[in-house]
This record gives structure tokens, C-alpha cells and sequence, in this order.
């Protein structure tokens, strides 16, 4: 009884967490931050949690960046600028997806397109005056 409410505990932790941040993190920064108050967590429990959450659709993955695997408390469709360099992910609220983006895909593809995530990568304005080695 106990064990489960502890549980459910943490689960609404990683998932407040998620939703109260813009750092689009990974597992290990979600880990890290909680583990504070919840001594007892283990990153794997944070993987398992964040794979369930995926899977019901509650929160989003933004696939793996520099070999880690991030995610978005925000379901919404929205556009991202992901760099390359420091694996900072960053919301675009000014830009929108243009409807006739998405009438090409539905005309490629003969689908009825629902909804678009649009991602930018490359170099933030921090990084890119930096010299590359
Ligand atoms: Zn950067
Ligand atoms: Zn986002």
C-alpha cells in the first residue's frame, strides 16, 4: 500500500517536473534534480516512468541529441531550434507551421495530416561565435 503510493510519488514528480520546465531534459537531469527529495529513486525507475508517460501520450520525445534522449512536457505541436553543440533545446512560440507545409505532406503521402512538429538544428547564438577546433 505504502510502496504504491510511494511510487505514484515519484511518478507525479517526474511528470510536474516535465511539465514545469523548458529544458526539454533527459533522464539523468530529471534524476539528478529529484533525487534529493526522493532518495529511494533510481534512474532506471525515471526511464521506466518516462517510457510510460511517452507511450500514453502524456509527454513527447524529441528523439536522442548528442546521444541523449530528451523530452517535452508541452503535447502541443510546436517548433523547435535544437543545437548541436551544447544540446540546448529551445521552443519557437513565434513561428508557426504553415498550413501549406502541411497540404504538401498530406499530398505526398495521400494522409490526412493532423498535426506537424517542425525541428531546427544547428548552432545557438551562443555557440556559433565560438571557433570550432
Ligand atoms: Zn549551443
Ligand atoms: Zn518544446
Amino acid at each position: 500500500m505504502q510502496a504504491t503510493q510511494r511510487y505514484s510519488k515519484k511518478r507525479e514528480a517526474i511528470l510536474g517536473l516535465l511539465r514545469s520546465t523548458t529544458e526539454h531534459p533527459g533522464a539523468e537531469w530529471i534524476y539528478l534534480r529529484l533525487k534529493a527529495d526522493y532518495p529511494d529513486l533510481s534512474l532506471a525507475t525515471v526511464y521506466r516512468n518516462l517510457n510510460q508517460f511517452k507511450e500514453q501520450g502524456m509527454i513527447m520525445s524529441l528523439g536522442t541529441v548528442n546521444g541523449v534522449e530528451r523530452f517535452d512536457g508541452n503535447t502541443e505541436p510546436h517548433v523547435h531550434f535544437i543545437c548541436d553543440r551544447c544540446s540546448k533545446v529551445q521552443d519557437l512560440h513565434q513561428l508557426e507551421v504553415p498550413t501549406a507545409l502541411c497540404q504538401s505532406a498530406a499530398r505526398e503521402t495521400g494522409a490526412s495530416v493532423s498535426q506537424c512538429w517542425l525541428t531546427f538544428r544547428g548552432e545557438c547564438s551562443d555557440c556559433k561565435s565560438i571557433p570550432h577546433q
